[in-house]
């Protein structure tokens, strides 16, 4: 039997890795020198490098191991399915028993009337199904020319050529002619970062009704969709002010415009409910699911589609699809993964228990000096990095500097944190325990008492003038 396992000293594995291995969203020659942390195992909220390091996931590896890793029954699924059927498609009129399943499962988990699924392989791939499908319902309604897209910038929705024209990262759309014709971006309800002198409550409302301003501009038979995250993650875990998504929702209403909720991150219990749209009490008329659907064991994705949209896309052939659309190893793994949710009520332990627990010390991470804000929604949060609190000031350095230290420090003390600009964000397995969140605190303090002395030392302590 083949097995892939950790034979070769680190270096020689860095060696290979750097020599053969292109990284998403590297600069590989700088990583290529300094070479790559090599995991070899994981299992619950902890993961294992080649230098035998135990260190704690504090980001689920990419937002996804919503379950923790180490799920024996997952494997078990996976090793069956294979055996029974490793591949089929859902092209020529055939199905299979995983993807009915899970279509099924997702349908009786999602709110509202979102009642059909289009399979996906991930998150990049459902965004783009959702770009040509709703341009396509519009059409099939004999209103083509309603074709734009409203979107946020600083918002993720993947990084293919649809996906990442949808999102709002300029770093994105800098590279291989992006954004594609008929995407529009709005500004994001950042208030920490955008606000002002603004309350929160004002500058929620004044971002949402930048919707109504872009819709009445572009006109509204010219508009078919809003897509947006309930939480953005990948933008640095901005949660929008109170008075934001009641608006965003009533322009939507009032203009008849397609809500696409992206629930990559925030679907699948990250905020205490199944789905981010129940935690901000919006209609979405389709959401996009990937990462947590499967706990990251599988690549899958798809789309959950309103009745309303799916039934006009039913009335003739939508010519979209992928070779992997709900295949049934990732499918049978993403539905065992549902089902343990359920059975151990892991939502339930998010909304009652870890989330709770980890708001109260999230919280008390504004004690510290560098600390700005602290925010959570169930278990996705962030904290500013500022030199000056009350006057929320940016470091005189380049964004990224100090998050980038602060993130080596957390590395170093066995924590996973990532950095967004100058916010560290966290977004643990959902399973994650009391006094695991405990150990996650502790050595997120180290880590940033670390980097406020290494700044001090370096006189890098100072506000963007
Ligand atoms: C990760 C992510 C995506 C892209 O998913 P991939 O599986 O990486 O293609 C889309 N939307 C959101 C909100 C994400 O966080």
């Amino acid at each position: 039997m083949t097995q892939i396992s950790n034979h070769l000293p680190t270096s020689e594995l860095q060696a290979l890795d750097a020599a053969h291995h292109m990284h998403p969203f590297t600069a590989n020659a700088e990583l290529a020198a300094k070479g790559a942390r090599v995991i070899t195992r994981a299992s619950g909220v902890t993961l294992t490098d080649s230098d035998g390091h135990e260190i704690l996931d504090g980001m689920a590896g990419l937002w996804c191991v919503n379950i923790g890793y180490g799920r024996e029954e997952l494997a078990d699924v996976a090793a069956r399915q294979m055996r029974e059927l490793p591949y089929y498609n859902t092209f020529f009129q055939t199905t299979h028993v995983p993807a009915i399943a899970l279509a099924a499962k997702i349908a009786e988990l999602a709110p509202g009337d979102l009642n059909h699924v289009f399979f996906a392989g991930s998150g990049s791939e459902a965004n783009d199904t959702n770009l040509r499908m709703v341009r396509h319902y519009w059409s099939m309604k004999g209103k083509p020319e309603k074709s734009v897209i409203i979107s946020r910038w600083n918002a993720y929705h993947g990084s293919s050529v649809g996906s990442g024209s949808l999102g709002g990262m300029k770093g994105i759309h800098a590279q291989g002619g992006m954004p594609i014709p008929d995407i529009h971006h709005i500004d994001q309800p950042d208030w920490w970062a955008e606000g002002g002198d603004m309350t929160p409550e004002k500058f929620g409302l004044q971002r949402a009704q930048e919707l109504e301003k872009a819709i009445l501009a572009l006109g509204e038979d010219r508009v078919a969709a809003f897509i947006a995250e309930p939480v953005q993650g990948a933008g640095g875990v901005i949660v929008a002010p109170d008075t934001y998504w009641p608006e965003i929702q009533r322009i939507c209403d009032k203009y008849d415009i397609l809500l696409i909720a992206d629930e990559v991150i925030c679907g699948f219990g990250r905020t205490g409910n199944w789905f981010g749209s129940q935690t901000m009490n919006i209609r979405p008329d389709i959401m996009t699911i990937a990462k947590g659907l499967s706990s990251g064991y599988a690549p899958i994705g798809g789309s959950v589609v309103s009745d309303e949209v799916a039934g006009v896309i039913a009335e003739g052939e939508f010519a979209h699809g992928y070779t992997y659309s709900g295949h049934p190893v990732a499918a049978a793994v993403a539905l065992e993964n549902l089902r343990i949710m359920e059975e151990e009520n892991v939502v339930g332990h998010v909304r009652d228990t870890a989330a709770p627990y980890l708001a109260e010390k999230w919280s008390e991470l504004t004690d510290h000096p560098m600390v700005g804000e602290a925010r959570l929604v169930g278990l996705m949060g962030s904290i500013a990095l500022t030199p000056h609190k009350q006057s929320r000031a940016k470091f005189a350095s380049e964004a990224g500097t100090v998050g980038l230290m602060c993130r080596e420090r957390c590395f170093a003390n066995n924590l996973v944190m990532r950095h967004v600009g100058d916010r560290m964000v966290i977004a643990p397995p959902l399973v994650i325990r009391p006094e695991e969140i405990d150990t996650l605190i502790a050595r997120a303090r180290i880590a940033l008492d670390e980097t406020y002395a290494q700044l001090k030392d370096q006189d890098m302590l100072k506000a963007m003038s």
